[in-house]
């Protein structure tokens, strides 16, 4: 174990941010890296806590303090062994997870926790660095054909078990590059494409077929994929957006977070110019709707861009600085997030509500909002909008960051007839198995929008549920 009392002399030391000034004038990556030194002592922290609730707290079940302890020894190869043990892909995770571990790591009760998440990409990158990560394609084909439909985190660690465990495996995506909302959601300054890519190129020579620009379901059907391969996994994330039907809707200005966010990352990967680029925020008045991750990525965007101001609202009221009564320890930690994003330049304000977009000649410029006010009736939040408080926030553009209610359900889902759950995702059984047979189904189209590590995790659940499937076929 790590130094047993390694938390009592060494503080948590972050890797830190670029500079300000510097990183908002390209799309690289904000977060620095720590010198392995360093590196190790922060390792040193994990503390034999006894019950490491981190390892509770990881959906994909990372073995952390086992890591931290060879990593604090200086046993980088067999750091890497144990962590590739239960993550597919530690370098996304390492760098774009919201760390539920840390929350609930023991020293997080009244100290700061272990730098969980930084360690595990500096493990990683490490791996990559030394060679440790070579491709290591199966000695043995099994003969069984599966079809990935989709090349999300959830698709991308299904494909690379299944492959892993000797399956031919072909994973198909509808956009022009595979990686999902890794490549075309998440900025570039959050997780260079470049990472992607490295992770890609190894899963092709371990034997992955990744067929890009296959719409399944409209290029080919449902039906020939099932003539086609022996079982089928279906990781379409959830990409229907939630919208705000309120008056001026229609006004030119107005768009979903994911068109903005998306064209900006095929401009980086110079797939687009920023010429071509449709919406583009230089010198204009940026308003958010919508006060999440989705929302503050929009904000980090629209600053490279060079908006003129860009103002962040949320409907929900202010999160509290530290963990409410009936929010403890080792749950997620309810309280206010400030990224990156908002530390470039950006006003935030909670509790209002969208009446009206105004705006004249067809276009947007403005956006009218009320305040509200939310009660707690036995449990049950209930809101109410304060009469009187309109007023106008000025924009030239809106973002609508409101969320995804659940996966694209016309075309495949349709064709296939697979039976959809209350909420419209995909509905599944404990085996991951829809009611169609042969098909199973997995990510953020089962559960709906999630985060990349729960995606990660269901991938690599239905992996097994297809494994155990073939052999019995
Ligand atoms: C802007 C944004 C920022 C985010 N930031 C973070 C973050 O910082 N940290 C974090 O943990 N999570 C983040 N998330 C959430 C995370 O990206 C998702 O939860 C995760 O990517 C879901 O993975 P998935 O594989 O289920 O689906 P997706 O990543 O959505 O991938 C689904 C893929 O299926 C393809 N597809 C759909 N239909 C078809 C079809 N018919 N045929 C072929 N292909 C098809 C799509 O094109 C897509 O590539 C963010 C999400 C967004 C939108
Ligand atoms: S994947 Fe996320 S929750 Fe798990 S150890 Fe890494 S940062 Fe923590």
């Amino acid at each position: 174990m790590a130094d047993a009392s390694g938390f009592l002399k060494i503080k948590r030391k972050e890797a830190g941010n670029r500079p300000l000034n510097e990183r908002i004038c390209d799309h690289s990556e904000v977060e620095q890296v720590l010198n392995s030194e360093d590196r190790m002592l922060q390792a040193s922290r994990c503390m034999d806590c006894g019950i490491p609730f981190c390892h509770w707290g990881c959906p994909v079940d990372n073995l952390i303090p086992e890591w931290n302890d060879l990593l604090y020894k200086g046993d980088w190869k067999a750091a890497y062994e144990r962590l590739n043990a239960t993550n597919n892909f530690p370098e996304f995770t390492g760098r774009i997870c919201p760390a539920p571990c840390e929350h609930a790591c023991v020293l997080n009760i009244n100290q700061e926790p272990v730098t969980i998440r930084e360690n595990e990409v500096a493990i990683v990158e490490r791996a990559f660095t030394e060679g440790y990560i070579k491709p290591l394609p199966p000695l043995r084909r099994t003969g069984k054909k599966i079809a990935v439909i989709g090349s999300g985190p959830s698709g991308m660690a299904a494909a690379d078990l299944l492959n892993k465990a000797g399956h031919s495996v072909t994973l198909f995506e509808k956009d022009e590059k595979a990686g999902g909302l890794l490549r075309f959601g998440i900025p570039d300054f959050k997780l260079s494409k470049a990472v992607i890519d490295r992770r890609l190129n190894l899963m092709i020579k371990e034997g992955v077929v990744i067929k890009t620009g296959v719409a399944v379901g409209k290029d080919i059907s449902g039906k020939e994929i099932l003539d086609q391969f022996d079982a089928v996994c279906i990781t379409i994330g959830a990409s229907k957006p939630r919208d705000l039907k309120a008056d001026g809707r229609d006004l030119n200005g107005i768009h979903f977070a994911m068109d903005f966010l998306s064209l900006q990352n095929r401009v980086n990967s110079r797939q687009l110019t920023p010429a071509e680029n449709p919406i583009n925020a230089e010198g204009k008045k940026v308003l958010v709707i919508g006060g999440g991750d989705t929302g503050s990525d929009c904000v980090g965007t629209s600053i490279r861009q060079k908006a003129s101001s860009v103002t962040q609202i949320e409907i929900l009221p202010k999160p509290p600085l530290t963990r409410a009564e009936n929010n403890p320890w080792p749950y997620w930690g309810k309280i206010l997030k400030t990224s990156t994003s908002h530390e470039e330049g950006c006003e935030r304000y909670w509790n209002l509500s969208t009446a009206k977009f105004s705006g004249t000649n067809n276009q947007v410029t403005g956006v009218e909002v009320e305040d509200v006010e939310w009660t707690n009736i036995n449990g049950r939040y209930s809101m109410n909008i304060l009469p009187g408080t309109r007023k106008t926030i000025d924009a030239d553009i809106v973002l609508l960051a409101m969320g995804f209610i659940h996966p694209v359900i016309d075309g495949l889902l349709t064709e296939l007839g697979l039976e959809l759950d209350q909420r419209n995702n995909i509905k599944v059984n404990e085996n991951y198995l829809t009611n169609c047979r042969k098909v199973f189904a997995a990510g953020d189209s089962v559960s709906g929008a999630s985060l990349v590590v729960n995606a990660i995790a269901s991938g690599r659940k239905v992996a097994k549920e297809i494994d155990k499937f073939l052999r019995k076929i």
